[in-house]
């Protein structure tokens, strides 16, 4: 069942939140050993699950969560040692507001430490698999919870997004997932990889699943000064008619995808002009140059958000004589790839070189903010493809900057803020293809309003579980 029918049955009182949390467990143990999905899980479920008040209006529902987002006495990792057996005494912003509404954290899912790759490989634990094919990645760095959605080890999940790790990995496992405009969801206990960038998104099997999310977590918060003023109302624009939009895509310098993501963008250009969408020719002619960009500062702000951890205010602490060798010791327990970002970072941000690399990445984010802003006067919406092609077997990328190129089509949304959504939309062979929508600044409704009249004219002929459902 998707996550607005259990939560129609829990209403209904044909099912109970404690028969929901059972069913879950058991499949989560039955199956988890094998997909690895999951970094840990919450052992106080059902004593919660006792307790929900039926009428809340997420009664019933179970999120998993990924481990760089806080839960309040649930070891939140970010997938690294250095947080290996960090209890946050708080809840994340999304996650308190989350509970408050009734729904339950099953548990923490796999990233990619920090939320630093595009395939769970750097998670400081293990990768996980991917449900559709266990000898390839589920994508990063929300790997885990994309896996867990799509395996329905959990009817609903969150992820963060920096350059994709929400989009990418729900592609990846033929699933849905929001990238909400910069600041819809308070980034308040979300472990800061680069803060300019990211935020925290929901993934779901279905776009009504995703609005019951969005509704939830979204809005102004207190606790993170960049939260947006922007009450979240997006069951309600579900229901109001797809108005008649104009869709843009773009094609220029972007080649190189594989013939089914090809494919796949036909399809959903004939499905949204089925629809009444207008379709147009557009350009946007940074964007093969945002990777670039991103790559330079992401690890800026990598650079400086991971000074923190060294020792001696929480986290794991290394051992040593004086100060400077404890933290020494403490931070040569970061993994590789994050090493190397941090390297980079301070590199692209030292005196003589910050002009040369983060100023002018600085000024290129200006830029392609500026033709995103021409753009959408032409077109409503755009259309791209999440990832070049479908998930790529584990150990497929051993070089860094191939598995940076994994993220040429994400990277865009975060340098700009705007709001970007991976719906399933086809597939290669055995393996799921997602396409990315985009719309103008603030407008992640609409977002939905469009990727559920797909869902719906396709009847959800894209959205196959592999491994069968929970209920
Ligand atoms: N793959 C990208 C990176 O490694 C994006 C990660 C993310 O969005 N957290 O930075």
């Amino acid at each position: 069942m998707l996550a607005h029918e259990i939560r129609a049955q829990v209403a209904r009182g044909e099912l109970s939140p404690l028969e929901v949390a059972e069913a879950y467990l058991r499949r989560v143990r039955e199956l988890d050993p094998g997909l690895k999905a999951f970094l840990t899980l919450n052992e106080r479920l059902l004593e919660e699950a006792r307790r929900v008040e039926r009428d809340l209006p997420l009664a019933g529902l179970l999120v998993a969560v990924k481990d760089n987002i806080a839960t309040k006495g649930l070891r939140t990792t970010a997938g690294s040692r250095l947080l290996e057996n960090f209890v946050p005494p708080y809840d994340a912003t999304a996650v308190a507001r989350l509970k408050a509404q009734g729904a339950l954290v099953l548990g923490k899912t796999n990233l990619d430490e920090f939320g630093m790759g595009s395939s769970t490989e750097h998670s400081a634990f293990f990768p996980s698999k991917n449900p559709f094919d266990p000898s390839r990645v589920p994508g990063g760095s929300s790997g885990g919870s994309a896996a867990a959605v799509a395996a329905d080890l959990a009817p609903l999940a969150l992820g963060s997004d920096t350059g994709g790790s929400v989009r990418q990995p729900a592609s990846f496992c033929g699933v849905y997932g929001l990238k909400p405009t910069y600041g819809r969801v308070s980034r308040f206990g979300l472990v800061a990889y680069a803060s300019s960038l990211e935020g925290i998104g929901p993934m779901a099997r279905s776009v009504r699943d995703l609005a019951l999310l969005m509704d939830a977590m979204a809005g102004l918060d207190p606790m993170d000064a960049t939260s947006l003023d922007l009450p979240p109302r997006f069951q309600e624009a579900l229901e109001e008619p797809l108005p008649p939009l104009r869709l843009g895509v773009v094609r220029e310098g972007l080649s190189g995808n594989s013939p089914g993501v090809e494919r796949a963008l036909e399809e959903a250009l004939g499905v949204f002009q089925g629809l009444g969408l207008r379709v147009k020719e557009v350009s946007w002619p940074s964007l093969p140059l945002a990777l670039a960009a991103y790559y330079i500062l992401a690890p800026a702000e990598a650079s400086s958000n991971l000074a923190r951890y060294d020792g001696t205010l929480f986290g794991t602490r290394a051992e040593g004589e004086e100060v400077w060798q404890v933290v020494e010791a403490t931070r040569a327990r970061f993994g590789l790839e994050v090493k190397r970002r941090v390297l980079v970072g301070t590199f692209v941000l030292s005196s003589g070189y910050y002009e040369a690399y983060y100023e002018r990445a600085q000024a290129f984010r200006a830029r392609l903010k500026a033709e995103a802003r021409a753009l959408f006067q032409e077109v409503d919406l755009l259309l791209l493809p999440t990832t070049p092609h479908p998930a790529f077997p584990l150990g497929g990328r051993p070089d860094p900057l191939a598995m940076y190129r994994e993220d040429l089509y994400t990277v865009g949304a975060n340098l700009t803020g705007l709001p970007a959504l991976s719906l399933p939309a086809g597939f290669e062979g055995h393996l799921p293809v997602g396409l990315q929508l985009l719309a103008p600044w603030g407008k992640d409704e609409l977002l939905l309003r469009a990727a559920l009249a797909h869902e719906e004219a396709t009847a959800r002929a894209f959205l196959k579980m592999p491994l069968g459902e929970a209920l």
